[in-house]
This record gives structure tokens, C-alpha cells and sequence, in this order.
């Protein structure tokens, strides 16, 4: 732990650099110019490009899709895979979500997590190897990729036209070091209305809800006539199931409006998916009777509240990587159709085709068709690995915690390249404020991460 007291000596740099890093807004915008993903993420790698330089290293501008800084000699590279864009800030912010605000300890701001501090806190553990003059036999380089929250052409671009380091990691997660990603997988769920009977039941005209697939939808309504009065219903359903159901009525219309608590797709059981409590009261309605009722009631026997995809044929799960997870994160229903968005994380030992085929008969049986939109194969590595027990050694000698490898829901740079692992930043036991509001990194975090890094670098490449 030799660099520990010359990075506590850079904290306050560390700081100011995570404070004016987080001054940009770097959520991927249009292509200006030769600025592929827009002005602000450019403007932010050009920031630590230059940072990167003041710090003594060695510099790269890849055709503004990434950018890289290295320090050390020799043939074999190692590598850290940040990224330097971020998603938007969302509502309900206490701070300023780009003004680096700093409040009992924390840094505040969109990117202090995920993955602006981590990206400075290896900057900083680089700049303690070059100050501390031990000698590395390998380079130590750290790869900014600049759209990871959107697409991948930037790190893919860097891949392409420049060298890939042997071994890497990825700060871009949660300590200690994980040996294993989920695999990911998109899709839609489609199923045509034809049939309607007029037999005097409640008449759903539409259910909307969610925004994207990775997240668990906070939000979804449903828009009835009412034949009878479902208020007391919907009180006892909330009182039997819980829930957090409420009702409007204009014109004749009635909106059942469902409020569910947001989390991230590789995590619903953190959330409450509204669409799912949506669905699942309507159905104790007396619905008129035809194809749309019989999704309703469709959507009962394969998914319900179950978000390990048990009634909806994928009930998968392994020792390392544990439960499948199953999030439905968008609905659009009208009169014609039914869509659903969903975004299932399956175990790494599963094969994709068995995860499917069982998805595909279950929704084939109630006249669902299944469409793959999106796909990660998953990664693993085993716990023997070189870089797991490398980094698993230098993580306990800091922390004193010696809990396993981890394995996650999660997609991270690790899967961009052979030989990458993620590895931190978010300590066990700290909340996971990545993509949520008043995302915060604490400052005693950021110097500890960094005390982490720098020793891990320096085992890779001694
Ligand atoms: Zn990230």
C-alpha cells in the first residue's frame, strides 16, 4: 500500500478534477461535425485529455471517438476502461445534478459513480505510480470511451484502429472484482386484437407505461369505462397486494394511474414494476371478453409479479450468477395491439437458446409473437483467473473484506474485449446511485478507490 499517502496528498486535486469533469453535460448528443456523439462529450474529453497531459502522461485523441493516456514501457499494455458520457439527470434532484456540489463529505453530481470519479480515480492512481518512479515492465493505459450509456461506437472505434491491452479492468461497478456478467437480452412481445365481445363488461380502451427496457417502470395507467364501481376494488387489492393504485375520472373515461418505484432492469426485485401491479389488479376486473381480455389474463399466468421469469417459461438460474431476472419496462396497449418491452438478464451457464425457446412457447400460448431486439452474450471468468486473484488479493489487503467475487446483472466494458474484468468503484454495503437522482460519490470513497487502483495497477504491471 505504498501509494496510499501520496494519493491522500492529491486529494484535493482529486476533487476539483471530479468537480470540473462533472461541469459537463456529456449525455450523448447528434453528431456535430467531426464531434460524433456532440459538442458537450467532446468537450469533456478534450477536458481530460488535457488533464491527463498536465499530469505527465502520454496522450491520444482516437478521431474524437475516444481518447487514451499512458504512462510505463514495455511491449504488453494494460489497460482501464472508463467512460466519459453520462445518462441525463432525471427529475428530483437536491442539487445542482453538473455543479459538483459538495455536502457533508459528498461530491454530488451526475457522474460522480458511474463513471466520471472512477475515471479521475484511476487517473490519479496513475499519476502515483509516475510520482512514486517504481518501475513498471508493462503500460499502464486508460481508455475514455465516450458513448458506453447509448451504443458502443466509441470504445468499438477504439478497437478497431488501436491497441488492446492484455489485461483490463473496468471501474465501472461495484468492488470486489467480478468474475462474471449475465447475459442480456431485449425483446418485444406483440400480440394483434381481432376479437371484441360487447357483453356489458368494463371496456379497456388502453395501458401505457415504462420508458426503456433496462429500466423498472415507476409509472403505467389504464384507461377504462367503468360499468361498475371499481374504487372499493382497487382499496381492497391495495390492502391484499399492495401496490400504489389511484383513480380519475373525466368524461365518462376512467384512468387507473399505477406508481411503482424505479430501479435499474438488472435489479427489479429493488423495484416496484407499475406496470406489473397495473396489470395485474385489472385483471380482477369484470373486462369484456375478446382478445384484449384474454392478454390480460395472459399476462396473469406468464409473468403476474414475478420477476424471475418462473411463470413465463426462463425460470433459469446457476450457482455464480444466481436468478434470471425478467423486466417488463414498457407496455403501449390501444384497441388494435399490445407491446411489450422486456429485458431479461439470464444466468451465465444457460445458452441463449434455452432461455428463448422456453420464453417463445410460453407467450406462444397466448398468442404473443416473441422479437430479439438487443443481445450481450454473458462473460465469465473463473476465480483462478490471473486478474480475479490479482485484483481479489489487492482489494483485501486495502478493505480487510474478504467476501468472493462478485458476479452481476449488469454490462460493462468488460465485455468489449478479451481479458477485462470490472472492478469497483461502489463498495459493498454503499447505494447504488448510478443513474438514479442525487447520484453522490463521497470524497473519503474517491481517495480510497484511487489507494485501490493505483496498487492493483502496479500489480498488473510490475
Ligand atoms: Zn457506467
Amino acid at each position: 500500500m505504498i501509494f496510499n499517502d501520496r494519493i491522500k496528498n492529491m486529494q484535493d486535486d482529486m476533487v476539483t478534477s471530479l468537480q470540473e469533469i462533472i461541469r459537463f453535460k456529456s449525455v450523448e448528443g447528434k453528431k456535430d461535425g467531426d464531434m460524433p456523439f456532440g459538442k458537450e462529450v467532446h468537450d469533456c474529453l478534450i477536458y481530460t485529455l488535457n488533464l491527463a497531459d498536465k499530469l505527465g502522461f502520454k496522450t491520444k485523441n482516437v478521431d474524437n471517438y475516444a481518447g487514451y493516456a499512458e504512462i510505463g514501457q514495455g511491449d504488453d499494455l494494460i489497460g482501464i476502461l472508463v467512460h466519459l458520457d453520462v445518462v441525463p439527470e432525471g427529475d428530483g434532484w437536491d442539487y445542482d445534478p453538473y455543479g459538483g456540489e459538495i455536502a457533508d463529505g459528498k461530491i454530488f453530481g451526475r457522474g460522480t459513480l458511474d463513471d466520471k470519479g472512477p475515471a479521475i480515480a484511476t487517473l490519479y492512481a496513475m499519476k502515483a505510480l509516475l510520482d512514486e518512479g517504481v518501475t513498471l515492465n508493462k503500460r499502464v493505459r486508460i481508455i475514455f470511451g465516450l458513448n458506453e450509456e447509448t451504443g458502443w461506437a466509441g470504445i468499438n472505434y477504439y478497437l478497431e484502429h488501436e491497441e488492446t491491452p492484455s489485461l483490463a479492468f473496468t471501474p465501472d461497478a461495484e468492488f470486489p472484482a467480478c468474475h462474471g456478467e449475465k447475459g442480456i437480452t431485449v425483446f418485444e412481445l406483440k400480440k394483434d386484437f381481432k376479437e371484441l365481445l360487447n357483453d356489458g363488461g368494463v371496456e379497456v380502451l388502453s395501458i401505457t407505461g415504462g420508458n426503456a427496457a433496462n429500466m423498472v417502470p415507476d409509472y403505467a395507467e389504464a384507461k377504462i369505462i367503468e360499468t361498475y364501481d371499481i374504487e372499493p376494488m382497487i382499496n381492497a387489492y391495495m390492502k391484499d397486494k399492495g401496490g400504489n393504485l389511484k383513480l380519475d375520472r373525466k368524461d365518462g373515461v376512467t384512468t387507473i394511474q399505477s406508481t411503482g418505484i424505479s430501479a435499474h432492469g438488472s435489479t427489479p426485485e429493488v423495484g416496484e414494476n407499475a406496470i406489473s401491479y397495473l396489470l395485474d389488479f385489472v385483471n380482477n376486473l369484470d373486462v369484456k371478453l375478446g382478445d384484449s381480455s384474454s392478454f390480460i389474463r395472459g399476462y396473469e399466468r406468464t409473468i403476474g409479479l414475478d420477476y424471475n421469469g418462473q411463470r413465463a417459461g426462463c425460470g433459469f438460474e446457476d450457482e455464480d450468477s444466481g436468478k434470471l431476472t425478467f423486466n417488463v419496462g414498457k407496455i403501449e396497449m390501444d384497441k388494435d395491439s399490445v407491446k411489450l418491452l422486456v429485458n431479461v438478464r439470464y444466468p451465465i451457464t444457460t445458452p441463449l437458446k434455452v432461455v428463448e425457446d422456453g420464453i417463445k412457447r410460453t407467450f406462444k400460448d397466448i398468442g404473443m409473437s416473441y422479437n430479439l431486439l438487443d443481445h450481450m452474450a454473458p462473460i465469465y471468468f473463473p476465480k483462478d483467473h490471473e486478474l480475479i486473484v490479482k485484483l481479489m488479493k489487492v482489494y483485501q489487503e486495502h478493505t480487510g473484506d474478504m467476501s468472493e467475487p462478485i458476479t452481476m446483472g449488469g454490462g460493462t466494458y468488460a465485455r468489449a474485449m478479451k481479458n477485462a474484468v470490472a472492478f469497483g468503484g461502489v463498495f459493498p454495503g454503499e447505494p447504488e446511485l448510478a443513474h438514479q437522482k442525487n447520484e453522490y460519490i463521497t470524497i473519503d470513497n474517491l481517495v480510497k478507490q484511487s489507494q485501490i487502483y493505483a496498487s492493483a495497477l502496479y500489480e498488473l504491471a510490475k
